[in-house]
């Protein structure tokens, strides 16, 4: 699965927080009721003895925070963060994700302002009034998608739903989804193929949530995103007539068919705690021909699958071997009920912003009030890689950020790059041949920074029907979508193209990460908000913000899995076996400091699991203090203020565990063990023995450069 060995700046906890918020539950509430959530209790019962985590309070906690405010010296995070703290203690709040509805709601006003002109807004605009007309969307119900799912119902056999599925007029793709992707970036664009999953994203989370566990937070999560799914699944079903018993034993099926395979499919945090190489080893095993492709899985019709999605022409393929094994293996004459279930509810699910849902009056005040966390359907409408997601990042961009941001952030990019290049010559304890492949690995990597390389799709050549022409949200829905195939089919065979990975995702989506398998970094539109990027803003804030999110993204390059593969995306290693059990020792010492860190009593950081994210964090603040070192008169005051800000945040009780258990390290974390590690806090802002901040000497950590 190659699209999920990405490693990003936010990740899993923001996914979860919108889970439980969309199912009912309340980010904000202090209600510390999350059953068999032994970090919560553990809070509740300790808070009445005092304020808890060592060395520095844990004050991400809702309800954790001390009445004074402590010095910078003793607790820089909290210090700098304090107001925003003290602001959100009843109520919860992350300061980045409360930003990331600048690039939805500015787009929103282009759209509504019906003076701007231009082509793509155009098209926006058309699909977006379609969808908001929910009067117009209520009235026609389900009879434009009706015919496909007649369709469906009307098979007897697997035979015959395999011969629905490929054929030229059925425009829906339900359970394999294929991107154009290179997997080697000196070679042809190859085809890297995912499941299509009903009830969660196999981007972020792979098979996670559909594996055992005995991790009571990992199913917690794993919970709550099905009863999301499941709410609007059942929604669906009722809307094709089904009663409520059908529905649940439906819902039953579906979800046992998906565990089925579903659990086969690795997840990003998966090669953390493997071996170093199996990484490289699963990426060698993971490429094919069509041909091997269609013999590992010989009971779906994969290559006629691929012909519909204009993706059959390509030299290789890659696609997790493990769970294509397993997915033949369900796809079979005796899971017939279950697949022609799940291909009904897939084309529900995959049409329903472009439809009415015509369900009862209890059902549709249900499913708004989710809707409602959710946003306008309107713009979610737009905001889909099927439809416009790519427009509406880019007329973000072109439209709404200050003149320049794209080049100074792309300079920006190229200056860290080159301070890794100098910090790495720098570095005693790694030989020249290492050296020389981690500098190759980063003049080859691609900085996509707020578009992709090689540009958007060409959306000049779409044109939507309006609807005084017979034009409706479902009909231009698949117009477009047959619209991004062409795309798509254009670059089969074709040069590497190192922007590809923005094809296949919403760039509108507020994050930034690095894809191992292309060397590329990518600072998406929708993370470039004004919490993060003004104009006119200084150099301190500069690389507190963005520079520490490029910093960090650049070093995954090279971390614990980035460090598995070459410059050009291919299963090499790019240090020799002396230089990787040396960066292993790092890698170890880092992650035994931050299991030292207490955040409850008794309940420890797991340093283990979020080594590649501290290293990145590590990296990163490095990277940017290198820089932050040439500027005159740099004020150091000033980055690690709005450094805490960006990252400020209050998790209420009942979410704590989940974002204890992410692979990345919890804010207040990220800030002060990073900042302890360098010499600024000490001799630029005083820091002592004696101090909370202070780290002697001999136990910082540092993986690059001359004090490594
Ligand atoms: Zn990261």
């Amino acid at each position: 699965m190659r699209r999920l060995r990405r490693v990003a700046i936010l990740a899993f906890t923001m996914v979860l927080a919108f889970v439980l918020v969309a199912c009912g539950g309340s980010a904000s509430s202090t209600d510390g009721s999350a059953a068999g959530n032994q970090s919560a209790s553990t809070a509740s019962e300790t808070k009445a003895k005092g304020l808890v985590g060592k060395p520095w309070i844990t004050s991400v906690l809702a309800g954790n925070l001390p009445i004074e405010q402590p010095e910078a010296k003793d607790d820089l995070y909290m210090h700098y963060a304090y107001d925003y703290l003290a602001d959100h203690q009843l109520t919860g709040g992350n300061a980045m994700e409360e930003h990331f509805n600048e690039l939805r709601d500015a787009t929103i006003a282009l759209i509504k302002d019906e003076s701007k002109k231009g082509h793509d807004l155009e098209q926006l605009r058309i699909l977006y009034n379609q969808a908001a007309d929910t009067e117009k969307l209520n009235a026609t119900g389900l009879s434009e998608v009706q015919p496909y799912l007649d369709r469906i119902d009307a098979t007897t056999s697997l035979d015959e739903l395999n011969a629905v599925l490929v054929a030229n007029d059925f425009p829906f793709s339900p359970f394999i989804s294929a991107q154009v992707k290179p997997s080697d970036t000196r070679s042809t664009n190859a085809v890297s193929l995912n499941p299509n999953f009903l009830l969660c994203n196999a981007d972020i989370v792979g098979g996670t949530y559909y594996q055992d566990t005995d991790d009571q937070m990992a199913q917690k999560a794993a919970e709550a995103q099905f009863a999301l799914a499941n709410a609007f699944t059942s929604a669906d079903f009722e809307s094709m007539g089904m009663d409520s018993e059908s529905i649940q034993s439906a819902l039953a099926k579906v979800t046992e068919f998906e565990k089925q395979h579903g659990k086969h499919l690795q997840s990003n945090s998966t090669y953390v705690k493997k071996d170093f190489g199996a990484l490289a080893q699963d990426m060698r095993s993971d490429t094919f021909t069509l041909e091997e492709l269609c013999s590992l899985c010989p009971n779906f019709p994969m290559r006629e699958t691929l012909a519909n999605l204009k993706k059959d022409q390509s030299e290789r393929y890659t696609a997790s071997r493990q769970w294509l094994e397993a997915f033949n293996g369900v796809w079979t004459e005796e899971n017939f009920d279950a697949i022609k279930l799940m291909t009904k509810a897939k084309v529900l699910s995959e049409t329903r912003p472009y439809r009415g849902t015509p369900v009862s009056k209890e059902t549709s005040e249900r499913i708004a009030k989710i809707n409602e966390s959710l946003g306008p359907a309107a713009y979610r409408a737009c905001d889909n890689i099927n439809t416009l997601a790519q427009v509406l990042a880019k007329t973000y961009v072109d439209e709404c950020l200050p003149a320049g941001t794209k080049e100074r952030l792309a300079q920006l990019s190229q200056e860290v790059v080159n301070t890794y290049k100098d910090l790495v010559n720098n570095t005693k304890w790694i030989s020249e041949e290492s050296k020389q492949r981690v500098e190759e690995k980063l003049d080859h990597m691609t900085l996509n920074v707020l578009e992709p390389v090689d540009g958007y799709f060409d959306y000049s050549g779409l044109n939507l029907v309006p609807t005084d022409q017979g034009g409706t949200a479902f009909s231009n829905y698949l117009v477009c979508k047959q619209y991004r195939y062409d795309c798509e089919a254009k670059l089969v065979g074709q040069p590497a193209s190192k922007g590809c990975i923005w094809y296949g995702i919403a760039p509108t989506t507020g994050n930034a990460f690095y894809d191992v398998e292309d060397n590329s970094i990518n600072v998406l539109p929708g993370y470039l908000t004004s919490l993060v990027y003004k104009d006119g803003m200084g150099i301190e804030e500069l690389l507190s913000d963005v520079g520490f999110t490029i910093g960090h993204e650049i070093s995954h390059g090279f971390d614990y899995q980035g460090a598995q593969v070459d410059a050009y995306g291919a299963p090499n290693p790019i240090f020799t076996e002396a230089d990787v059990s040396k960066f292993l020792d790092k890698n170890a010492k880092l992650a035994e400091y931050y299991s030292s860190i207490e955040l409850m009593p008794g309940v420890m950081a797991d340093g283990k699991r979020l080594a590649a994210e501290t290293c990145a964090d590590l990296c990163g603040l490095q990277a940017v203090l290198e820089i932050a070192g040439k500027s005159e008169n740099f004020d150091y005051v000033k980055f690690f203020n709005s450094m805490s800000n960006i990252w400020a945040q209050v998790i209420p009780e009942p979410l704590f565990a989940a974002h204890a258990a992410d692979t990345h390290p919890l804010n207040y974390l990220r800030i002060n063990v990073n900042a302890q590690m360098f010499d600024p806090i000490y001799s630029k802002l005083g820091v002592a023995e004696g101090n909370g901040m202070y780290l002697a000497p001999d136990k910082r950590i540092v993986v690059w450069g001359p004090n490594a």
